[in-house]
């Protein structure tokens, strides 16, 4: 057994100290890995830039030979010595969904970012102890921890995947949905008005647990940091999800609680879709290098479609809670002119990359976005080809009992020969369009829409130099922000010398301040010409755009069809579980 200790010392320095005590069993030398990257975030994030002061010494103390091989991996030569124990102090000072962190009010672990492994021996059983924790302190997530703060993961797999909290004053609560036991762990300054969130968070659960019949596990956590500012980001784990969020203090308003509840939601969809429902490139994880897959438009697209439409279906969001949020997604798809060269699976691909950094304007995809619409697209399609009878939920269910429960990855061709057989129609066509190709989802999901009497609208910004001229500022009413951030292919602005960066200060010899912004002098213009001034760097320049027959940056709508006939009305009570 692998015995892992960490040991809580000046929480204002951030680092915890690690020790990693290894029987040899005889081997001569040992390769000990540190995880290059973590599952739920598919980019290498070379958690090594963390370590310092690392050595290793036998059961005697005495210190042994130990040099690195590669950026994250040691060998260690033991000597012939029995036990080997490994030394080193983690940087903890990252708080995100997926990081480590140490601070005079918590201890927060990740335990795959800051934790050794040895690849032979990955599936051994391991212990992990905590000492020097306050005594006041109490632990949150799946981690089992006894009175001596000591817990034993089934092997490292499992311990990587078990994130836990420990810390003074969580807000707390738990319920059961079936036969399964959930709780919520909050540290922050939220105040949950648990009267309401506890009902939600049974509906959803329950909607996701009668969708596959179970749960992967028997007890559930939703492990939330709640900062004093303005966050966003989830990661899944089997029994437990981490979700950081702020500010804190906005957990009541309207739209941040949706977003609360979308994210989770989100995230205990994955206990299926990734952490049980593998692609098999990444079945089992291989932590030390990139896992390539084409399939994250099914890991993350498929989630992300299910995580807002089960809070629909479970009836936590209204329909115009959900078709907004919808719409704001096609809406970040359509207005990425990175849809014109990368396909959906490239997309996976390239994630490792620069798939979570903005990049190179207009290049790449967002598979949560696409992906999201075209397992919408899929599953009212699947619907319309089986008149009802079938759905995206009957492909998730046969993933589920053929590749998840037995212990398999599934392949991109399983995936569309699942899809096809349960619609009873090949889809390569469709694949090779939304998923493989480039063409344009927005018509096609326009028409998927219609099966249920819904459909997809563009209606024009509101801002002139998006609609008319084709490029976009950081923000409209801060002169400060007057910074274009992208420009539309073929529009008027592309056409112009001006640049992703530059800064506008006047328009039409008017000059913009805190008080008139760019918009409202276009607004007023007759003439259909901004003579724009700007800065580039220090440079004073300036640039002419004409207005054009096109129209660019639409806002996107979904709306119930005030025409809609029966048929599409009941189509859209069995795919939104409540009336038209
Ligand atoms: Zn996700």
């Amino acid at each position: 057994m692998i015995q892992y200790s960490i040991t809580l010392n000046q929480p204002e320095k951030h680092y915890i100290d690690i020790s990693v005590k290894i029987d040899t069993k005889g081997s001569e030398k040992l390769n000990i890995q540190l995880p290059a990257w973590r599952p739920g975030r598919y980019e290498l994030a070379n958690f090594a830039q963390n370590i310092r002061k690392w050595y290793a010494v036998d059961e005697k103390g005495t210190e042994l030979s130990s040099y690195k091989i590669k950026k994250d991996c040691w060998v260690i030569e033991t000597g012939g010595c029995i036990e080997v124990s490994i030394k080193y102090d983690y940087y903890s000072n990252l708080l995100d969904a997926g990081n480590t962190y140490f601070n005079e009010n918590q201890l927060y672990v990740n335990p795959v970012n800051c934790l050794v492994y040895i690849q032979e021996r990955i599936n051994e059983p391991c212990e992990i102890q905590l000492t020097n924790l306050p005594e006041n302190y109490t632990i949150a997530g799946s981690l089992s921890f006894d009175s001596g703060h000591k817990a034993v993961a089934r092997d490292f797999h499992a311990l990587a995947d078990s994130p836990f909290i420990a810390c003074t004053d969580f807000k707390f609560r738990k319920y059961i949905v079936g036969n399964y036991n959930f709780s919520i762990s909050i540290v922050g300054n939220a105040h949950p008005d648990w009267e309401k969130m506890i009902p939600d968070f049974q509906a959803f659960c329950t909607q996701q647990i009668d969708l596959f019949g179970e749960l992967p596990v028997k007890d559930y956590h939703f492990l939330y940091q709640m900062p004093d500012y303005k966050y966003y980001h989830g990661v899944e784990h089997l029994a437990s999800n981490v979700v950081c969020i702020g500010p804190a203090e906005s957990l009541n308003t309207d739209e941040f609680y949706a977003d609360f509840m979308g994210i989770s939601s989100h995230e205990l969809f994955h206990s299926w879709n990734v952490k049980s429902i593998r692609p098999v490139e990444m079945y089992p994880y291989d932590y030390s290098k990139e896992n390539y897959t084409p399939l994250n438009y099914v890991t993350e697209g498929v989630t992300s479609y299910y995580g807002d439409y089960i809070l629909l279906r479970s009836a936590v969001y209204t329909w115009e809670v959900y078709f907004a949020k919808a719409a704001r997604t096609v809406e970040r798809h359509q207005h990425n002119f990175g849809k014109l060269y990368q396909t959906l699976s490239e997309a996976s691909m390239d994630a490792w990359i620069d798939g979570y950094k903005t990049g190179a304007p207009d290049r790449k995809i967002s598979f949560y976005q696409k992906g999201m619409i075209v397992a919408w697209m899929l599953d009212l399609n699947m619907r319309r080809d089986t008149n009802n009878s079938q759905s995206l939920d009957s492909v998730m269910r046969i993933l589920y009992r053929e590749f998840a429960k037995k212990d398999k990855g599934y392949s991109e061709a399983d995936y569309l020969h699942i899809v096809s057989s349960i619609a009873g129609k090949d889809y390569r066509a469709f694949f090779e369009k939304y998923v493989w190709g480039l063409d344009d989802v927005a018509p096609a999901l326009h028409e998927a829409l219609n099966y249920i009497g819904c459909e997809l609208n563009r209606r024009p910004s509101a801002l002139h130099f998006e609609d008319w001229f084709g490029f976009r500022l950081l923000e409209v009413d801060t002169v400060n922000s007057n910074v274009i951030t992208h420009i539309a292919p073929d529009s008027p602005a592309e056409r112009s010398r001006l640049s992703i960066g530059d800064k506008i200060i006047a328009v039409n010899g008017i000059s913009l301040d805190a008080v008139l912004n760019l918009n409202e002098v276009l607004r007023e213009d007759k003439t259909g010409i901004a003579d724009i001034s700007f800065t580039r760097n220090r440079e004073l320049l300036s640039a002419k755009l004409e207005k054009g027959p096109n129209r660019y940056y639409p806002v996107y709508q979904i709306f119930k069809k005030a025409e809609a006939d029966d048929a599409q009305k009941g189509n859209y009570k069995l795919w939104a579980n409540q009336e038209f």
